[in-house]
């Protein structure tokens, strides 16, 4: 089926905003650098990049009867909250795995942010010891059993969306989104700079613009800045992902290797933990374009862009689009970052 055929329940405002980022541009002298705002483009519990996801997932959820969504991620899953709003907003129940996914010991972890937004929502977040693994878990699929085992009717959707077959057309049609939108406002994004970590984001814009490349011969780069910290995981699963959102859209062709490109090196030692870099970038973007990211994704993949620009590995004759997948009330359990900077 072509991608314009998929169904898709909508849920985001219309096409997220594009945004020039003109002071961080001058500062750092080379690439002209834009973002688009998948944080501000819906009205569902803030947003973010896992609305669009569920678009496409949303006509199967309605159509297999259920009244459950269960879900994982770590304690301020982003993720979870985004499931935990597209089940208020359809009148289901959630039922979310939160598990220990960063060793972050803030005491308000638990308590504030996406978990808070999660519980406001209604949803039933359990908390579970384990630690961080992008894959299918035991504890989502007793979490399944147990809501069966209740009369419940479950809906699986698991980490990130990710693994759901549905999970890439999202940003696969994003590609074709920013196409439109470069036409109407007569500008060309050769290079794309993406966070990834459960893949399915990254994995649909590679299925897309190949198919957008196709169309119009026109090449670009997507560039993927590893989060996860256990790249060779998440290079896999982006991989596959990637080819099978290219065979579902039916691109009609093997992904080339050089459509499939994820940096390391912003990512530090653990998932959800910042470092000097992400702390860097999250103030230059905060300070100079008032664009607020998270020590967990956006700020990671905002240092990968910065010293992708500053180091001219994205020529300064390139136009950057940055893509800002939400994330920011993680930052709550994180306001330790910056206390030092308080009375
Ligand atoms: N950015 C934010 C704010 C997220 O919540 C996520 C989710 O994991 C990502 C980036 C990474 O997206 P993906 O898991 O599809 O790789």
């Amino acid at each position: 089926m072509k991608l314009a055929q998929f169904p898709r329940y909508r849920m985001t405002f219309g096409p997220s905003p594009l945004q020039r980022l003109d002071r961080l541009t001058q500062h750092l002298g080379g690439a002209q650098v834009w973002a688009k705002r998948e944080d501000v483009s819906s009205g569902l519990a803030f947003g973010g990049n896992k609305i669009r996801k569920l678009e496409y997932i949303v006509p199967d959820i309605i159509a297999s009867g259920a009244d459950t969504l269960v879900s994982i991620g770590g304690y301020q899953s982003n993720h979870t909250r985004q499931v935990a709003a597209v089940a208020a907003h359809l009148g289901l129940k959630s039922r979310l795995v939160q598990e220990t996914w960063v060793p972050w010991d803030d005491p308000t972890n638990d308590k504030v942010g996406n978990i808070l937004l999660s519980r406001m929502m209604g949803a039933d977040t359990r908390l579970d010891p384990h630690g961080f693994d992008i894959g299918i878990r035991d504890s989502w699929k007793q979490a399944l059993a147990e809501v069966e085992q209740t009369g419940g009717k479950p809906y699986p959707i698991p980490a990130g969306a990710s693994e759901h077959k549905l999970g890439g057309l999202g940003f696969a049609n994003w590609a074709f989104e920013v196409a439109a939108q470069e036409r109407e406002l007569g500008v060309f994004f050769d290079t794309i700079v993406v966070c990834t970590v459960t893949g399915s984001t990254h994995a649909g814009m590679i299925a897309g613009f190949a198919a957008l490349e196709d169309i119009t011969g026109i090449k670009r780069r997507v560039i993927g800045i590893d989060a996860s910290a256990t790249l060779e995981k998440t290079t896999d699963q982006v991989t596959r992902i990637a080819r099978n959102t290219a065979s579902l859209i039916e691109l009609g062709r093997d992904l080339r290797d050089d459509e499939i490109t994820i940096l390391p090196g912003w990512a530090g030692e653990h998932y959800g933990v910042p470092v000097q870099s992400t702390m860097d970038a999250m103030s230059l973007g905060a300070e100079l374009e008032a664009m607020i990211t998270d020590p967990v994704y956006e700020g990671k993949s905002l240092a990968g862009l910065i010293d992708l620009v500053r180091e001219k590995d994205i020529p300064a004759s390139s136009t950057v689009l940055y893509a800002h997948l939400g994330g920011q009330p993680a930052l709550n359990a994180y306001h330790s970052l910056w206390d030092d900077q308080g009375p």
